[in-house]
């Protein structure tokens, strides 16, 4: 098997922890802006943590400028909150995941990394709880761009600089649990694993056309055939 970067999604995907980050985020926004938005009512799924503040706020009225002017304090008061609430009973790990994981790890041809709309500071503290950091060395984060579809790029720079190696096509597998996961890389050439565990249908995601659609990773053999696409040959 060639060598694989398999760059995995957190919300939704690896795990849950909507309820205690929804509400530090929702926290900071008032803190920074004076209002939520209409935050009850907007599609999470996705988008980056700065791209969710600019289009919040941007429904409630802010213009560019002053959104850019707030949104460091924003999102620094959300990691704040997050990092002081957070307990290990807020974040639920979706079914088959350690075990996934770590049959992924145990491959010697797989490289593992993080493609998320998290700050990165935030990714860390929804994947410690579970223990799942030691995973992933490195990833590709919403702190390193507000456009998601400009984040695999960065993960595979991030990849050259990490373990020497240039993967492309279809030798880099993005798993998530939403649209975006799914065509982020398509420019790119890379395989799409689509998993039903967030809020979007398994029948929406498979509008989308993943390399692979699963209802979850409860079993291990055919998550890592999907995801490594040793079933597709
Ligand atoms: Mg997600």
């Amino acid at each position: 098997m060639s060598p694989r970067l398999v760059l995995f999604d957190i919300d939704g995907t690896l795990v849950s922890a909507g309820g205690i980050s929804a509400r530090a985020f929702g926290e900071a926004l008032l803190e920074a802006f004076g209002t939520m938005g209409d935050a009850e009512r907007f599609d999470y799924s996705g988008k980056t943590d700065p791209q969710i503040v600019r289009e919040l706020m941007k429904g409630a009225g802010f213009t560019d400028e002053e959104i850019e002017e707030r949104r460091p304090r924003a999102l620094e008061e959300y990691r704040r909150r997050l990092a002081t609430s957070i307990r290990p009973e807020h974040v639920v790990p979706k079914p088959g995941m350690g075990p996934l994981l770590e049959a992924l790890d145990r491959q010697p041809a797989v490289t593992l990394a993080l493609l998320t709309g998290n700050l990165e500071p935030t990714a860390r503290l929804k994947l410690q709880p579970v223990d799942a950091n030691r995973f992933f060395p490195f990833g590709a984060f919403g702190s390193d761009d507000e456009d998601r579809y400009r984040l695999p790029r960065v993960a595979l720079a991030r990849a050259r600089e990490e373990v020497g190696v240039s993967f492309e096509g279809p030798d880099v597998v993005i798993v998530g649990d939403s649209v975006h996961d799914v065509r982020c890389g398509r420019d790119l050439g890379v395989r799409a694993v689509a998993v039903a565990t967030g809020r979007t249908s398994a029948e929406r995601l498979a509008e989308d056309r993943p390399a692979a659609l699963l209802s979850d990773f409860s079993d291990t053999g055919a998550a890592v055939a999907a995801i490594l696409g040793t079933e597709d040959s």
